[in-house]
Protein backbone atom coordinates (compact mmCIF):
# COMPACT_ATOMS: atom_id res chain seq x y z
CA UNK A 1 0.00 0.00 0.00
CA UNK A 2 0.95 3.43 -0.30
CA UNK A 3 1.75 5.48 1.99
CA UNK A 4 -0.85 7.55 4.52
CA UNK A 5 -1.99 10.64 4.13
CA UNK A 6 -3.56 12.70 6.85
CA UNK A 7 -7.70 12.01 6.56
CA UNK A 8 -8.80 14.58 4.41
CA UNK A 9 -11.45 17.35 4.83
CA UNK A 10 -14.54 17.52 3.03
CA UNK A 11 -16.42 20.75 2.21
CA UNK A 12 -19.30 21.92 0.74
CA UNK A 13 -20.30 25.34 0.42
CA UNK A 14 -23.87 26.99 -0.96
CA UNK A 15 -24.08 23.50 -3.29
CA UNK A 16 -27.26 24.23 -5.25
CA UNK A 17 -27.77 21.63 -8.29
CA UNK A 18 -31.13 22.55 -10.50
CA UNK A 19 -32.74 20.10 -13.50
CA UNK A 20 -35.15 22.27 -15.01
CA UNK A 21 -37.73 23.16 -12.45
CA UNK A 22 -36.48 20.38 -10.09
CA UNK A 23 -34.18 21.78 -7.15
CA UNK A 24 -32.43 18.58 -6.29
CA UNK A 25 -30.11 20.42 -4.31
CA UNK A 26 -30.67 23.74 -2.26
CA UNK A 27 -27.93 26.09 -0.69
CA UNK A 28 -26.31 22.52 0.74
CA UNK A 29 -23.41 23.67 3.42
CA UNK A 30 -21.77 20.60 5.25
CA UNK A 31 -18.30 19.86 6.55
CA UNK A 32 -18.00 16.39 6.40
CA UNK A 33 -15.77 15.40 9.20
CA UNK A 34 -11.91 13.93 8.16
CA UNK A 35 -11.15 10.60 8.65
CA UNK A 36 -14.92 9.63 9.68
CA UNK A 37 -17.88 7.69 8.66
CA UNK A 38 -20.71 10.17 7.89
CA UNK A 39 -24.43 8.82 6.76
CA UNK A 40 -26.50 11.12 4.37
CA UNK A 41 -29.51 9.93 5.25
CA UNK A 42 -33.21 11.05 3.50
CA UNK A 43 -36.12 9.78 2.00
CA UNK A 44 -36.05 8.84 -1.58
CA UNK A 45 -35.81 11.76 -4.05
CA UNK A 46 -34.38 14.21 -1.67
CA UNK A 47 -30.89 14.61 -3.54
CA UNK A 48 -28.73 12.33 -1.61
CA UNK A 49 -27.28 10.92 -5.06
CA UNK A 50 -27.15 14.14 -6.87
CA UNK A 51 -24.71 15.34 -3.47
CA UNK A 52 -22.74 12.30 -3.90
CA UNK A 53 -22.50 12.87 -7.79
CA UNK A 54 -21.79 16.81 -6.91
CA UNK A 55 -18.65 15.47 -4.60
CA UNK A 56 -17.32 12.70 -7.12
CA UNK A 57 -17.23 15.28 -9.74
CA UNK A 58 -19.73 13.61 -11.97
CA UNK A 59 -22.46 16.02 -11.76
CA UNK A 60 -21.30 20.35 -12.00
CA UNK A 61 -23.50 21.88 -9.59
CA UNK A 62 -25.70 24.75 -10.53
CA UNK A 63 -23.87 27.02 -7.97
CA UNK A 64 -21.59 26.52 -4.52
CA UNK A 65 -17.98 25.26 -4.43
CA UNK A 66 -16.82 21.76 -3.19
CA UNK A 67 -13.75 21.79 -1.13
CA UNK A 68 -11.60 18.15 -0.72
CA UNK A 69 -8.50 18.24 1.07
CA UNK A 70 -7.89 22.03 1.21
CA UNK A 71 -8.54 22.23 -2.23
CA UNK A 72 -11.16 23.61 -4.29
CA UNK A 73 -12.31 21.15 -6.79
CA UNK A 74 -15.07 22.24 -7.80
CA UNK A 75 -14.24 22.47 -11.30
CA UNK A 76 -11.73 19.74 -11.38
CA UNK A 77 -12.34 16.37 -13.55
CA UNK A 78 -13.72 13.09 -11.38
CA UNK A 79 -10.25 11.57 -12.07
CA UNK A 80 -7.90 14.33 -10.73
CA UNK A 81 -10.50 14.57 -7.16
CA UNK A 82 -9.41 11.71 -4.86
CA UNK A 83 -13.10 10.96 -4.38
CA UNK A 84 -14.12 7.72 -5.41
CA UNK A 85 -17.98 6.73 -5.77
CA UNK A 86 -19.27 3.30 -5.35
CA UNK A 87 -22.53 2.85 -6.80
CA UNK A 88 -25.94 1.20 -5.72
CA UNK A 89 -26.17 -1.19 -8.30
CA UNK A 90 -22.37 -2.70 -8.99
CA UNK A 91 -21.37 -1.63 -12.44
CA UNK A 92 -18.70 -4.50 -13.08
CA UNK A 93 -17.80 -4.90 -16.65
CA UNK A 94 -19.59 -8.00 -17.78
CA UNK A 95 -16.90 -9.16 -20.00
CA UNK A 96 -14.00 -8.48 -16.94
CA UNK A 97 -12.97 -10.86 -14.44
CA UNK A 98 -12.67 -9.99 -10.94
CA UNK A 99 -8.84 -8.96 -10.93
CA UNK A 100 -9.26 -7.55 -14.16
CA UNK A 101 -12.04 -5.57 -13.30
CA UNK A 102 -10.05 -4.04 -9.85
CA UNK A 103 -7.11 -3.35 -11.90
CA UNK A 104 -8.84 -1.67 -14.39
CA UNK A 105 -8.26 1.84 -12.88
CA UNK A 106 -4.50 1.36 -12.13
CA UNK A 107 -4.37 0.80 -16.05
CA UNK A 108 -5.90 3.94 -16.80
CA UNK A 109 -3.18 5.15 -14.65
CA UNK A 110 -0.52 3.90 -16.59
CA UNK A 111 0.62 1.12 -13.68
CA UNK A 112 2.40 -1.67 -15.00
CA UNK A 113 0.71 -4.67 -15.47
CA UNK A 114 2.52 -7.02 -12.86
CA UNK A 115 1.97 -4.52 -10.31
CA UNK A 116 -1.67 -3.88 -11.37
CA UNK A 117 -2.45 -7.47 -10.50
CA UNK A 118 -0.66 -7.70 -7.11
CA UNK A 119 -2.43 -5.03 -5.95
CA UNK A 120 -5.75 -5.95 -7.62
CA UNK A 121 -5.01 -9.17 -5.82
CA UNK A 122 -4.10 -7.42 -2.15
CA UNK A 123 -7.30 -5.55 -2.40
CA UNK A 124 -9.13 -8.99 -3.20
CA UNK A 125 -8.02 -10.86 -1.02
CA UNK A 126 -8.92 -7.65 1.81
CA UNK A 127 -12.28 -7.57 0.82
CA UNK A 128 -12.79 -11.41 1.59
CA UNK A 129 -12.41 -12.31 -2.35
CA UNK A 130 -9.26 -13.89 -2.52
CA UNK A 131 -9.14 -17.06 -4.93
CA UNK A 132 -12.38 -15.45 -7.26
CA UNK A 133 -10.22 -13.08 -8.91
CA UNK A 134 -10.98 -15.36 -12.22
CA UNK A 135 -14.54 -15.45 -11.95
CA UNK A 136 -16.87 -12.73 -14.21
CA UNK A 137 -19.37 -10.77 -12.67
CA UNK A 138 -22.24 -13.71 -13.72
CA UNK A 139 -20.29 -16.17 -11.65
CA UNK A 140 -20.34 -13.89 -8.51
CA UNK A 141 -23.52 -13.17 -5.98
CA UNK A 142 -24.63 -10.09 -5.36
CA UNK A 143 -22.54 -9.18 -2.61
CA UNK A 144 -19.71 -10.17 -3.86
CA UNK A 145 -19.88 -8.31 -6.55
CA UNK A 146 -20.45 -5.53 -4.30
CA UNK A 147 -17.17 -6.45 -2.53
CA UNK A 148 -15.72 -6.41 -5.68
CA UNK A 149 -17.08 -3.07 -6.53
CA UNK A 150 -15.65 -1.97 -2.73
CA UNK A 151 -12.18 -3.34 -3.89
CA UNK A 152 -12.04 -1.36 -7.10
CA UNK A 153 -12.61 2.15 -4.94
CA UNK A 154 -9.99 1.33 -2.34
CA UNK A 155 -7.33 0.34 -5.09
CA UNK A 156 -7.37 3.78 -6.39
CA UNK A 157 -6.61 4.81 -2.98
CA UNK A 158 -8.74 7.31 -2.71
CA UNK A 159 -8.94 10.28 -0.26
CA UNK A 160 -12.45 10.39 0.28
CA UNK A 161 -14.76 7.20 -0.53
CA UNK A 162 -18.50 7.36 -1.53
CA UNK A 163 -21.27 4.83 -1.24
CA UNK A 164 -24.46 5.19 -2.86
CA UNK A 165 -26.56 3.10 -0.69
CA UNK A 166 -24.34 0.26 -0.80
CA UNK A 167 -25.96 -2.49 0.92
CA UNK A 168 -29.83 -1.64 -0.42
CA UNK A 169 -29.73 -4.50 -3.35
CA UNK A 170 -27.90 -6.94 -0.46
CA UNK A 171 -30.40 -9.22 1.26
CA UNK A 172 -30.48 -8.42 4.59
CA UNK A 173 -28.25 -11.35 6.11
CA UNK A 174 -25.28 -10.05 4.15
CA UNK A 175 -25.63 -6.34 4.99
CA UNK A 176 -24.43 -6.55 8.33
CA UNK A 177 -20.66 -8.19 6.98
CA UNK A 178 -20.03 -5.67 4.24
CA UNK A 179 -21.18 -3.36 6.48
CA UNK A 180 -18.70 -4.23 8.80
CA UNK A 181 -15.89 -4.69 6.32
CA UNK A 182 -16.89 -0.74 5.38
CA UNK A 183 -15.95 -0.01 8.88
CA UNK A 184 -13.07 -1.86 9.24
CA UNK A 185 -11.31 -0.52 5.94
CA UNK A 186 -12.59 3.08 6.56
CA UNK A 187 -10.94 2.27 9.88
CA UNK A 188 -7.65 1.21 8.53
CA UNK A 189 -7.32 3.75 6.49
CA UNK A 190 -8.48 6.84 8.35
CA UNK A 191 -10.64 7.39 5.04
CA UNK A 192 -13.28 10.55 5.01
CA UNK A 193 -16.25 8.52 4.36
CA UNK A 194 -19.36 9.46 3.21
CA UNK A 195 -22.30 6.74 3.04
CA UNK A 196 -25.95 7.42 1.38
CA UNK A 197 -28.65 5.11 2.99
CA UNK A 198 -32.25 5.63 3.10
CA UNK A 199 -32.80 3.37 5.64
CA UNK A 200 -33.20 5.60 8.58
CA UNK A 201 -31.67 2.53 11.39
CA UNK A 202 -28.60 1.75 9.09
CA UNK A 203 -28.21 5.48 9.33
CA UNK A 204 -28.33 5.69 12.92
CA UNK A 205 -25.67 2.40 13.21
CA UNK A 206 -23.55 3.15 10.86
CA UNK A 207 -22.19 6.42 10.94
CA UNK A 208 -20.09 8.76 13.05
CA UNK A 209 -21.94 11.82 12.31
CA UNK A 210 -25.22 11.76 10.67
CA UNK A 211 -26.35 14.36 8.15
CA UNK A 212 -30.21 14.47 7.09
CA UNK A 213 -31.86 15.91 3.76
CA UNK A 214 -34.96 16.88 3.01
CA UNK A 215 -35.71 18.46 -0.34
CA UNK A 216 -32.19 18.94 -1.22
CA UNK A 217 -31.44 20.94 1.90
CA UNK A 218 -29.64 20.10 5.36
CA UNK A 219 -31.62 19.81 8.00
CA UNK A 220 -29.39 18.43 10.58
CA UNK A 221 -25.65 17.21 10.50
CA UNK A 222 -24.56 15.98 14.18
CA UNK A 223 -24.37 12.48 16.17
CA UNK A 224 -26.61 9.77 15.69
CA UNK A 225 -27.53 10.35 19.20
CA UNK A 226 -27.89 13.91 19.11
CA UNK A 227 -30.19 13.71 15.87
CA UNK A 228 -32.06 10.84 17.47
CA UNK A 229 -33.01 12.91 20.87
CA UNK A 230 -32.45 15.93 19.64
CA UNK A 231 -34.09 16.18 16.14
CA UNK A 232 -34.10 19.72 14.67
CA UNK A 233 -37.21 19.63 12.50
CA UNK A 234 -40.36 18.19 12.96
CA UNK A 235 -39.34 16.45 9.51
CA UNK A 236 -36.23 14.84 11.08
CA UNK A 237 -38.12 13.83 13.89
CA UNK A 238 -40.68 12.02 11.72
CA UNK A 239 -37.86 10.07 9.54
CA UNK A 240 -35.89 8.98 12.01
CA UNK A 241 -38.96 7.84 13.87
CA UNK A 242 -39.67 6.62 17.57
CA UNK A 243 -41.21 9.64 17.79
CA UNK A 244 -44.73 11.06 18.23
CA UNK A 245 -44.83 14.35 16.89
CA UNK A 246 -47.90 16.87 17.79
CA UNK A 247 -48.90 20.68 17.27
CA UNK A 248 -48.06 22.93 20.43
CA UNK A 249 -47.63 26.21 22.35
CA UNK A 250 -44.89 26.64 24.01
CA UNK A 251 -45.88 28.06 27.74
CA UNK A 252 -44.20 29.66 30.48
CA UNK A 253 -44.08 26.57 32.44
CA UNK A 254 -45.67 23.72 30.00
CA UNK A 255 -46.62 23.05 26.54
CA UNK A 256 -50.18 22.46 25.44
CA UNK A 257 -50.58 19.98 22.91
CA UNK A 258 -53.98 18.55 21.84
CA UNK A 259 -53.71 15.53 24.27
CA UNK A 260 -53.00 17.48 27.42
CA UNK A 261 -50.55 20.01 28.66
CA UNK A 262 -46.89 18.17 28.49
CA UNK A 263 -44.21 19.22 31.08
CA UNK A 264 -41.42 21.26 28.91
CA UNK A 265 -38.41 19.29 27.55
CA UNK A 266 -35.54 18.84 30.32
CA UNK A 267 -33.23 21.91 30.51
CA UNK A 268 -35.83 24.08 29.69
CA UNK A 269 -37.19 25.62 32.45
CA UNK A 270 -40.11 27.84 33.32
CA UNK A 271 -40.75 31.06 34.86
CA UNK A 272 -38.32 33.43 34.02
CA UNK A 273 -36.05 31.25 31.86
CA UNK A 274 -36.31 33.77 28.98
CA UNK A 275 -34.15 32.44 26.83
CA UNK A 276 -34.17 28.82 26.06
CA UNK A 277 -35.80 26.84 24.13
CA UNK A 278 -34.88 23.01 23.42
CA UNK A 279 -33.71 22.68 19.96
CA UNK A 280 -30.22 22.57 18.27
CA UNK A 281 -29.47 24.39 15.16
CA UNK A 282 -29.19 22.85 12.10
CA UNK A 283 -25.17 22.19 12.36
CA UNK A 284 -25.89 20.23 15.63
CA UNK A 285 -23.63 22.57 17.74
CA UNK A 286 -26.45 22.33 20.76
CA UNK A 287 -26.93 25.77 19.83
CA UNK A 288 -30.38 27.19 21.25
CA UNK A 289 -32.82 28.88 18.66
CA UNK A 290 -34.42 31.60 21.27
CA UNK A 291 -37.93 31.97 19.60
CA UNK A 292 -38.86 28.49 21.35
CA UNK A 293 -38.06 30.13 24.72
CA UNK A 294 -40.76 32.87 23.99
CA UNK A 295 -43.65 31.81 25.72
CA UNK A 296 -46.71 31.80 23.08
CA UNK A 297 -44.88 30.43 20.54
CA UNK A 298 -46.12 27.69 18.22
CA UNK A 299 -43.85 24.78 18.27
CA UNK A 300 -44.44 20.97 17.45
CA UNK A 301 -44.17 18.75 20.49
CA UNK A 302 -42.36 15.55 19.58
CA UNK A 303 -42.54 12.52 22.17
CA UNK A 304 -40.09 9.79 22.10
CA UNK A 305 -42.21 6.29 22.24
CA UNK A 306 -38.94 4.92 24.54
CA UNK A 307 -39.58 7.44 27.07
CA UNK A 308 -42.78 7.54 27.04
CA UNK A 309 -44.68 5.64 30.65
CA UNK A 310 -47.39 3.02 30.97
CA UNK A 311 -49.82 2.89 34.34
CA UNK A 312 -52.79 0.94 35.44
CA UNK A 313 -55.26 4.01 35.45
CA UNK A 314 -56.25 2.75 38.52
CA UNK A 315 -52.92 2.89 40.43
CA UNK A 316 -52.20 6.82 39.89
CA UNK A 317 -56.29 7.48 41.03
CA UNK A 318 -55.09 5.82 44.37
CA UNK A 319 -51.75 7.49 44.88
CA UNK A 320 -53.45 10.95 43.58
CA UNK A 321 -55.41 12.67 46.21
CA UNK A 322 -54.21 15.27 44.29
CA UNK A 323 -54.29 14.20 40.94
CA UNK A 324 -55.55 17.22 39.68
CA UNK A 325 -54.98 19.00 36.45
CA UNK A 326 -52.50 21.47 37.74
CA UNK A 327 -50.73 18.17 39.28
CA UNK A 328 -51.41 16.17 36.06
CA UNK A 329 -49.57 18.57 33.32
CA UNK A 330 -46.54 19.02 35.57
CA UNK A 331 -46.05 15.46 35.77
CA UNK A 332 -47.29 14.83 32.41
CA UNK A 333 -50.22 12.30 33.18
CA UNK A 334 -52.55 11.81 30.65
CA UNK A 335 -55.85 9.12 31.17
CA UNK A 336 -56.34 7.20 28.36
CA UNK A 337 -57.36 3.79 26.51
CA UNK A 338 -54.97 0.89 25.31
CA UNK A 339 -56.19 0.92 21.65
CA UNK A 340 -53.93 -2.18 20.44
CA UNK A 341 -50.82 -4.21 22.16
CA UNK A 342 -48.31 -5.84 19.61
CA UNK A 343 -45.40 -8.01 21.18
CA UNK A 344 -42.53 -7.88 19.21
CA UNK A 345 -40.33 -10.21 20.85
CA UNK A 346 -38.15 -8.61 23.18
CA UNK A 347 -40.13 -5.59 22.82
CA UNK A 348 -43.80 -4.75 23.01
CA UNK A 349 -45.53 -1.72 21.40
CA UNK A 350 -49.03 -0.50 22.38
CA UNK A 351 -50.67 2.24 21.05
CA UNK A 352 -52.57 4.27 23.54
CA UNK A 353 -55.50 6.70 22.65
CA UNK A 354 -55.84 10.19 24.40
CA UNK A 355 -58.81 12.44 23.66
CA UNK A 356 -58.92 10.84 19.98
CA UNK A 357 -55.37 11.09 19.28
CA UNK A 358 -53.70 7.99 19.30
CA UNK A 359 -50.12 7.51 20.82
CA UNK A 360 -47.20 4.72 20.71
CA UNK A 361 -45.36 3.70 24.03
CA UNK A 362 -42.31 1.04 22.94
CA UNK A 363 -40.82 -0.77 25.70
CA UNK A 364 -39.08 -3.77 26.97
CA UNK A 365 -41.94 -6.43 26.58
CA UNK A 366 -41.92 -7.31 30.53
CA UNK A 367 -42.78 -3.30 31.39
CA UNK A 368 -45.75 -3.75 28.79
CA UNK A 369 -47.17 -6.91 29.61
CA UNK A 370 -50.58 -6.33 31.61
CA UNK A 371 -51.38 -4.03 28.89
CA UNK A 372 -54.15 -5.34 26.80
CA UNK A 373 -56.82 -3.58 24.32
CA UNK A 374 -59.39 -1.81 25.86
CA UNK A 375 -57.69 -1.34 29.46
CA UNK A 376 -57.70 2.28 30.89
CA UNK A 377 -54.10 3.63 31.61
CA UNK A 378 -52.38 6.43 32.66
CA UNK A 379 -49.96 7.81 30.41
CA UNK A 380 -46.72 9.54 31.77
CA UNK A 381 -45.19 12.04 30.08
CA UNK A 382 -41.42 12.56 31.94
CA UNK A 383 -39.61 15.76 30.65
CA UNK A 384 -37.36 13.74 29.23
CA UNK A 385 -39.84 12.49 26.86
CA UNK A 386 -40.37 15.81 25.39
CA UNK A 387 -38.52 17.53 22.87
CA UNK A 388 -39.70 20.95 20.74
CA UNK A 389 -39.11 22.30 17.74
CA UNK A 390 -40.09 25.19 15.89
CA UNK A 391 -43.58 24.63 14.20
CA UNK A 392 -44.00 23.74 10.40
CA UNK A 393 -40.32 24.52 10.46
CA UNK A 394 -40.50 26.44 7.61
CA UNK A 395 -37.26 24.78 5.62
P1 LIG B 1 -32.06 10.44 -3.95
O1 LIG B 1 -30.76 9.81 -4.27
O2 LIG B 1 -32.09 11.12 -2.62
O3 LIG B 1 -33.21 9.46 -4.09
P2 LIG B 1 -32.64 11.54 -6.55
O4 LIG B 1 -31.61 10.77 -7.26
O5 LIG B 1 -34.05 11.08 -6.72
O6 LIG B 1 -32.31 11.64 -5.00
O7 LIG B 1 -32.51 13.06 -7.02
C1 LIG B 1 -33.27 14.12 -6.47
C2 LIG B 1 -34.05 14.84 -7.53
O8 LIG B 1 -33.21 15.23 -8.61
C3 LIG B 1 -35.15 14.00 -8.12
O9 LIG B 1 -36.27 14.81 -8.33
C4 LIG B 1 -34.56 13.55 -9.43
O10 LIG B 1 -35.59 13.33 -10.37
C5 LIG B 1 -33.68 14.70 -9.82
N1 LIG B 1 -32.56 14.22 -10.62
C6 LIG B 1 -31.52 13.51 -10.17
N2 LIG B 1 -30.64 13.24 -11.17
C7 LIG B 1 -31.16 13.78 -12.29
C8 LIG B 1 -30.75 13.86 -13.67
N3 LIG B 1 -29.60 13.31 -14.07
N4 LIG B 1 -31.56 14.50 -14.52
C9 LIG B 1 -32.71 15.07 -14.11
N5 LIG B 1 -33.15 15.05 -12.84
C10 LIG B 1 -32.41 14.41 -11.95
MG1 LIG C 1 -30.25 7.85 -4.84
Amino acid sequence: MTERHAPAALHLRGVTKRYGEVVALDGVDLEVAPGLITTLVGPSGCGKSPLLGVVAGLTAPTAGRVHLGGRDVTDLPAERRGAVLVFQEHRLFPFLTALEDVAFGLRMRGVPRRERDRQAAEMLERVGLGGLGGRRPAELSGGQRQRVALARALVLDPQVLLLDEPLSSLDPHLRDGLRELVVELQLERELTTLVVTHDREEAVAFGDRLAVLFDGRLHQHAGPRDVVERPATGEVARFIGATEVLPGRRMRDRVMSPIGPLPLPAGVSGPGDGGSGGVVGADGSGGVVGALGAAGADVEVVLRRDRLRLRAAAAVTDSGSGADDQVRSERGLLVGRVAAARYLGTRTRVTVTIDGHELTVEAPSAELAAFGAGAAVTLEVPAEAVWLVPAGSSW
